[in-house]
């Protein structure tokens, strides 16, 4: 890297439920994780069809009695190896995560889970009780918040440089579901199905990636009352929404809004964070990662480049190529492993306080991004009302 390698000398034993052949996530998840070699794949439970799971291990060369059937046979015979695994990441549909995720917790091992982390908050205060008490680390992959120019973008809020925040405008929009598309294809399929899915689709599915980033940005703006409207332009998709509008009112008076659709014909990723202050306003989109655009009034727009040496050390930390190179969604997962792999490290060697003020999604991440679903889902079914948030 640019600013210093990162390769480790030690590695974090690790093993994936999920993630399997052919998954849309499973790659990332292995690419990042070892892209700086803080982890290393040994066991895996990838795939609900065991032999496709086995068969998926051994391509990626797996010791085969480490591929398993099942989470629950990994993680008892992984339990019972002196070399077994300290860490796993889940890459399941929604539906799994919670059971998963409490399973690795008592069996003693550090968690990356996917995103809604599960399908009602009190299941979420559940698991962050639960990692409390046995000192383990449950990292949420937000993965867009490992691209520098969000760290910049906090940076910025945090000096002040836009003044007092005023609004906050998010959007997640693509298109890839303006047709009934999951009649072709299973992954889609379940993402309506609340069976699967939860109570939601858009809103847990991608409305909470721009929301986290939010958190990130903004980190002292707390949701008052929120009012959502969700819509299923695809009529078989009700109860769950292919398409929500949802304001929110922050404490102090600033005020958001977030468009999350799977049905924004021709956009590609449509992920847009735009934050507006007294003094200025900043804009980034998931689609120019590298680019954050700086607005102040009365001046000329700024273009704050990835990788340039005006930027703030912290954001250039993360830096591996110099700026001009693009940079994307891997190396932003990359930088997040990295984080949960301090965290992890400094977790079991008793000094978590060595890795203070490290910036990753954590669990807490976790649970409010379940919370904002919920008080969501709550103002929709009503017809769409404001509610208090809870
Ligand atoms: P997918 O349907 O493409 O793949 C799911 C995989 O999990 C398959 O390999 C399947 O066989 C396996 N699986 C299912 N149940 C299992 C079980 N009980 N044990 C072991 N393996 C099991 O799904 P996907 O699109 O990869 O999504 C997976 C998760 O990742 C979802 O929760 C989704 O919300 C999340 N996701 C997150 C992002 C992100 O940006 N963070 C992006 C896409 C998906």
């Amino acid at each position: 890297m640019i600013h210093g390698d990162r390769l480790t000398k030690s590695t974090l034993r690790w093993g994936m439920v999920g993630g399997g052949k052919g998954s849309q996530i499973g790659y990332i998840h292995r690419s990042a994780a070892t892209r700086d070699r803080y982890f290393e794949l040994v066991a895996g439970a990838f795939d609900l069809d065991p032999a496709r799971g086995r068969a998926f291990g051994a391509e990626l060369g797996l010791n085969p009695a480490r591929c398993y059937p099942t989470y629950v046979e990994m993680f008892a015979a992984e339990a019972a190896r002196a070399d077994g695994i300290r860490a796993v990441s889940i890459a399941t549909p929604n539906n799994t995560h919670y059971a998963i995720t409490k399973a690795a917790l008592e069996a003693g091992i550090h968690v990356v889970c996917e995103k809604p982390l599960t399908f009602t908050t009190a299941e979420a205060l559940e698991l962050q009780a639960l990692a409390a008490a046995r000192g383990l680390i449950v990292g949420v992959t937000y993965g867009y918040s490992g691209h520098q120019m969000i760290e910049e973008a906090a940076r910025l809020v945090a000096e002040g440089v836009l003044g007092e925040i005023r609004l906050v405008n998010l959007q997640f929009a693509h298109g890839f579901h303006n047709e009934a598309v999951e009649l072709a294809n299973p992954a889609t399929r379940w993402r309506v199905d609340p069976k699967f899915a939860g109570p939601s689709y858009v809103l847990g599915d991608i409305g909470t990636h721009p929301l986290y980033l939010s958190e990130v940005i903004c980190p002292d703006l707390k949701i008052k009352r929120l009012l959502c409207a969700r819509q299923s332009f695809i009529a078989s998709r009700a109860p769950l929404e292919d398409n929500a509008m949802t304001l929110m009112e922050y404490e102090g008076g600033a005020f958001g809004t977030v468009w999350s659709s799977a049905i924004n014909a021709g956009s590609m990723h449509g992920q847009k964070v735009r934050i507006v202050g007294a003094r200025a306003s900043l804009e980034w989109w998931d689609e120019q990662p590298n680019q954050l655009r700086l607005e102040v009034q009365g001046e000329p727009v700024k273009i704050l480049e990835r990788g340039m040496g005006y930027l703030n050390p912290a954001s250039l930390a993360d830096d591996r190529i110099g700026g001009g190179h693009p940079e994307g969604l891997f190396e932003a997962w990359a930088n997040l492993y990295y984080r949960f792999a301090l965290a992890m490290e400094a977790q079991d060697a008793g000094s978590p306080e060595r890795v203070a003020g490290l910036r990753y999604p954590g669990i807490e991440a976790g649970v409010e991004g379940v919370r904002w679903v919920e008080n969501c889902v709550r103002s929709a079914d009503q017809g769409g009302v404001w509610v208090d948030y809870a």
